[in-house]
């Protein structure tokens, strides 16, 4: 069995690998093989491809080598017919008849078996096996039957007694078994080379591909694995240029995703940073402020250490926001914050709390001269011009300061304690606003009852506004030359119904802070107006009525529309009215308040500057407005006598108002020398208690038709009530 032979062999062999196997810790080779082959194998299509190389390298050889081996065994039949016909032709040919009568020199193991007949076709040999020709004279060519093992051919030889026929069977059995023997050993052997052809290829695929992504997967994993939820780091690869590729993908891939992971990031802190800013000045907000004040209350208690909560606010914000719109309001305020900012390398913290209100926290502070000081810078930095689209604003604020632990209670708890500390420094700035702005208060006990009188107060003014407790008194105004009555100012009282009369020196500004001026300076003056039309209606018709314009109202925009309307209702002309704006309102803004002023006087209206001498007044200024009057504030009338400086400022005034072409009233004229003084100095208009105290329009009345001879007496019911003077019969004297 020649294929089993070849078997064997590839068997023998393959068994002796198991010395091999053994050595390398297997205890067969097939087990060693199939690790290796789980080895390599290791991916679908590695194995896949290998199986198809290993398919068809063994196909292909198959291919090619059968038929080669096919015609070579062709190749040694034919060849050894061909040798077995040459030397029994030479036998034939030269060997003497005994020799070709000798049968056992021609059957050899190729020439199994031989008939040789003559011409006649009577045998002349016959020896071996016979072949099988059924007519040996009619298949003349030397091709025969064949049969396995063997095959019968016709040769045609020449011999000394001419051509004989042989008839020959050449035994092909030992080139059949060599043949199939090199066959299987070649078949063997191709399958050996398609077998180490699918290794390699299981091999080489494993390396340029399996392996590296194997590799690149589990760099990719451990990656994965140390990013703990965050984005990935990139993978460093260089294995091979085919994969660099790949993990450049991948890299691209994580950039993006870090890249989105980043604009995330940027999206929360932004989130973070509104949810604990304010939007329009960038600065913490009050969220953050507590949160900060909570800390440092902790830390301040817990080392004993002070700190100071200064709260500033901006001063007439309302004003800035009126007269310039909210656009201009805001860049005040995000302009103040930005200022505020850039003291921050020198305090703990400045927030925004709203509004126009701001809170700076300073830890170590260690005496109240350092508290003033950084008040005292953060109102420079808050009152330098700000320009803004060609107008300079000039902004003021005022700072309440609250300092730990001296202001705050020690027995409550520390959340208590930082309510309380920004409580008082609330209480502190309130106190700052009521004493005039632009100023700083350090927190005192004695500021909360001042505040708690000034918020009850202020819910008073609320309720005597609706319940109509106010009353317009009419205090008369003479000309000095010729004693005649020019007029009255108008001025308002509040009858408290417990407390009596308030002076309007207490409720003038808090209804002004509250807002509630616009309402009551509109009744003020709709009453004078009608009251005085009435006086003139019954034969005062010269009777002027000057009225009082709180700065709030000069600059609420609404003045004239509000005026004239007045005057419209209770038809009093124009003429008649006069505005008394204080010195220090018209110096406030005064490029925008000569606007104002000349549509006013456009209007008709009289206009006199209050208080005059008291603000500081620019001359240069003074030419430019459309004012009539100036009144000489009563602090200068009232030393007269005494004070050279105040009759230096007497003097002044009246040279101006005449330079100028204004009308100069006097007020607060208490005694006959200071008329007496004002009279030769050349003064218009006198006003005060030596001519007559502020009364109510029926007691002017009665005053008037008495006047100019002095025989009118108030009674105890008819003199001012507010004022407490004692010189009730002033105007007895004057006159008589
Ligand atoms: P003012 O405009 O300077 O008013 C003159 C003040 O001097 C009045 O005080 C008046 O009673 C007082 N007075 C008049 N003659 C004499 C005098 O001979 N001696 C003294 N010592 N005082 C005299 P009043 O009424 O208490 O008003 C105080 C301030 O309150 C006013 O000062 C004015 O600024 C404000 N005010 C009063 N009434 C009104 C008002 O109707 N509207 C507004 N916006 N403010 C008003
Ligand atoms: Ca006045
Ligand atoms: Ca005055």
């Amino acid at each position: 069995m020649p294929c089993a032979r070849g078997v064997n062999v590839f068997v023998h062999r393959f068994t002796n690998w198991s010395n091999f196997a053994r050595l390398m810790g297997y205890d067969s080779n097939f087990l060693m093989i199939r690790h290796v082959l789980e080895k390599l194998s290791s991916s679908r299509p590695a194995r896949k491809l290998a199986v198809v190389v290993l398919c068809s390298v063994f196909t292909a050889q198959l291919l090619l080598l059968l038929p080669l081996m096919w015609v070579k065994y062709h190749q040694a039949v034919d060849a050894q017919i061909e040798q077995e016909r040459s030397s029994l032709q030479s036998i034939i040919q030269h060997s003497p008849p005994e020799t070709f009568l000798n049968p056992q020199g021609l059957i050899n193991s190729a020439l199994v078996g031989l008939v040789v007949t003559d011409a006649a076709g009577n045998p002349v040999i016959t020896q071996g096996e016979l072949p099988e020709f059924e007519d040996l004279t009619q298949n003349s060519n030397n091709s025969g039957s064949n049969r396995s093992g063997s095959i019968d051919v016709l040769w045609f030889l020449q011999s000394d007694k001419g051509r004989v026929l042989a008839a020959a069977r050449i035994n092909t059995a030992p080139i059949y078994q060599s043949s199939m023997e090199f066959t299987i050993t070649l078949v063997l052997a191709s399958l050996l080379i398609s077998v180490v052809a699918a290794l390699v290829t299981l091999w080489g695929t494993n390396r340029s591909y399996i392996t590296p992504v194997a590799q690149l997967t589990d760099k990719l994993r451990d990656s994965r694995e140390n990013s703990q939820g965050r984005v990935p780091d990139k993978i460093e690869y260089a294995e091979t240029e085919d994969l660099n590729g790949l993990a450049e993908e991948y890299n691209n891939l994580i950039e993006a995703q870090q890249r989105a992971a980043r604009q995330v990031k940027v999206k929360q802190q932004y989130l973070e940073f509104a949810a604990h800013h304010d939007p329009l000045t960038h600065l913490p907000n009050r969220l953050m402020f507590e949160d900060k004040l909570k800390r440092t209350v902790a830390t301040a208690v817990e080392n004993d250490e002070p700190f100071v909560v200064f709260l500033v606010d901006l001063d007439n914000f309302k004003f800035f926001n009126d007269q310039y719109g909210h656009l201009v309001g805001d860049k005040m305020v995000a302009e103040i914050g930005n200022r505020l900012q850039s003291m921050m390398h020198d305090i703990d913290m400045v927030a925004r709390l709203d509004g126009d209100e701001f809170v700076v926290i300073q830890r170590n502070i260690q005496d109240r001269t350092a508290a003033e000081e950084i008040a005292r810078r953060v109102m420079n930095i808050a009152t330098a011009p700000y320009e803004y689209r060609g107008f300079t604003l000039k902004a003021a604020v005022s700072v309440g300061i609250s300092c730990f632990p001296k202001d705050v209670h020690g027995d409550q708890d520390e959340e208590m304690m930082g309510e309380e500390i920004v409580n008082n420094a609330a209480v502190a700035l309130q106190e700052a606003k009521s004493n005039g702005k632009n100023q700083y208060q350090l927190f005192n006990e004695k500021m909360r009852s001042r505040l708690t009188a000034r918020i009850r107060l202020e819910q008073d003014l609320k309720l005597a506004l609706q319940e109509n407790q106010f009353e317009v008194y009419y205090q008369p105004k003479i000309d000095i030359q010729t004693r005649q009555v020019t007029g009255a100012e108008a001025l308002v009282r509040w009858k408290h119904p417990t407390d009596g009369f308030i002076s309007p020196e207490v409720f003038v500004p808090v209804a002004e802070e509250a807002g509630m001026i616009i309402e009551l300076g509109e009744w003020i003056l709709r009453t004078a107006c009608r009251e005085t039309r009435k006086l003139q209606q019954l034969g005062f018709s010269n009777l002027n009525i000057a009225v009082n314009i709180s700065t709030v109202q000069f600059t609420d925009g609404n003045l004239l529309p509000m005026v004239s309307k007045a005057l419209k209702d209770t038809m009093l002309p124009p003429k008649f009215l006069e505005l008394e704006i204080t010195e220090s309102a018209v110096m406030h803004d005064p490029e925008e308040v000569i606007n104002s002023l000349h549509e006013l006087s456009r209007f008709g209206l009289g206009l006199a500057i209050d208080d005059f001498g008291t603000g500081y007044s620019s001359l240069a200024y003074l030419k430019r407005f459309p004012v009539h009057t100036l009144k000489i504030d009563r602090a200068f009338i009232t030393d007269i006598s005494s004070d050279s400086d105040d009759v230096a400022i007497v003097e002044a005034v009246l040279g101006l108002g005449k330079h100028f072409n204004m009308k100069v009233v006097a007020e607060g004229v208490e005694d006959e020398d200071q008329l007496k003084f004002l009279s030769t100095q050349g003064c218009d208009i006198a006003q005060g208690y030596f001519i007559s105290r502020p009364m109510p329009v029926a007691v002017y009345l009665a005053w008037l038709r008495k006047w100019p001879h002095g025989m009118y007496t108030p009674n105890a019911d008819n003199v001012d009530k507010a004022d407490n003077g004692d010189d009730k019969v002033s105007v007895l004297k004057f006159g008589t």
